[in-house]
């Protein structure tokens, strides 16, 4: 049997299998114990948890709190609102949409690790919503949708998926002649780099008009393994290029020297950072949640001018209109008929001439 598979029938989702690779405190054991909810990771990624610390940046993602139970701020069916599933177009279930030229088109419920902040936690982990998840039927909704140009795979996880059934969502989608890109979004990278194997590499590889792209998921540096840098260069091999959509998480990298080291790490195993998202006000989930401008004066603090110009992500929240930026800035001064004035990320000032149009 191939070991991702392996990995997955193993998939660490007891307090029995738990305790193997950490001590369980009593409150972790209260949440795995009285909340209905589906929880779990790989083996692999379990055994980066640390087995003493609670605090562990893994372990909060992995192991359910009992604070899932508080919601103060959370919008209840969720991504009804947020996917904007409540408007006058007809729609799959299988197909989000909030811009003209591209969906999100979700192909499975299933996923290697259960975060405990996804926004999509009502469909993928406490699965009191439902949706119908059909290829085929999102697949013809994009046939008849020729203003669509862009398809991002996402889920759950499509990587979970087999080979035979990302191979064909690949060329039913390639053979739309408005389709002009894919993209996944998938965890694996991260909590099962053993997904890419050889015969997935098969199926991504090779030259094509319609390229395949991916986003992951990483939130710590603590999550980036030799295993990590070594899937993504086989992804890279492929022709398949890898950016990262991390979650802005309270107590887990919403400090300055998390977040840098965040982005530095991403870009020494080749991924490229893409966003940073604001954590949604999806239910359960208000304990994950910082304030808003938080992301903004991260990337003031600790990415912009402070490192490498590559490893800086756009942050954004991704609300039912779209993704809106957030970016910090400092940077304008003020201006005036002579010239702009401009701050830069330590605080001094230039300036540049106003020119006339
Ligand atoms: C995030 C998202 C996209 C893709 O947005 P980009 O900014 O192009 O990465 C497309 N459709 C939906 C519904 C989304 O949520
Ligand atoms: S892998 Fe993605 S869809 Fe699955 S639980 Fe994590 S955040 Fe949610």
């Amino acid at each position: 049997m191939e070991e991702w598979i392996e990995q997955l029938q193993n998939s660490v989702n007891t307090l029995e299998k738990l305790k193997k690779y950490i001590n369980v405190t009593p409150e972790e054991e209260e949440g795995i114990t009285t909340l209905n909810t589906k929880w779990g990771t790989t083996p692999y990624f379990a055994s980066l948890m640390e087995r003493d610390n609670p605090n562990c940046p893994i372990r909060k993602q992995v192991v359910p709190s009992v604070k899932e139970k508080e919601n103060r701020y959370g919008i209840p069916n969720y991504l009804i609102w947020k996917e904007n599933r409540a408007t006058d177009e007809v729609r799959p279930d299988s197909i989000a949409r909030q811009y003209y030229d591209r969906i999100a088109f979700t192909v499975t419920d299933m996923c290697a690790n259960y975060c405990r902040h996804c926004f999509r936690k009502e469909l993928v982990v406490d699965r009191d919503l439902k949706l119908r998840m059909d290829v085929e039927e999102g697949l013809d909704w994009i046939r008849e949708h020729e203003e669509i140009r862009d398809v991002l795979v996402t889920g759950g996880d499509p990587f979970i998926l087999s080979d035979d059934r990302i191979e064909y969502i690949i060329r039913k989608l390639r053979e739309i002649p408005h389709i002009e890109m894919i993209r996944f979004g998938t965890r694996t990278p991260i909590v099962l780099p053993h997904r890419i194997t050889q015969g997935l590499m098969k199926v991504l590889s090779g030259y094509h008009k319609v390229p395949v792209w991916i986003n992951t998921q990483c939130n710590h540096a603590n999550e980036i393994t030799e295993q990590t840098a070594q899937a993504v260069y086989d992804l890279l091999s492929c022709g398949v290029n890898v950016g990262n959509q991390a979650v802005l998480l309270k107590g887990i990298n919403d400090d300055v020297e998390s977040f840098k080291k965040l982005h530095q790490k991403l870009l020494a195993v080749r991924i490229r950072p893409y966003y940073v998202f604001y954590c949604e006000p999806a239910p359960g989930i208000d304990h994950f949640r910082t304030p808003v401008e938080k992301g903004a004066e991260l990337i003031r603090d600790a990415l912009r001018g402070h490192t490498t110009g590559l490893a800086q992500p756009m942050y954004v929240i991704a609300t039912n209109i779209g993704k809106i930026p957030l970016m910090p800035d400092y940077y304008f001064v003020d201006k005036n008929e002579k010239e702009y004035t401009l701050r830069n990320y330590k605080g001094e000032i230039t300036t540049l001439p106003n020119i006339p149009e």
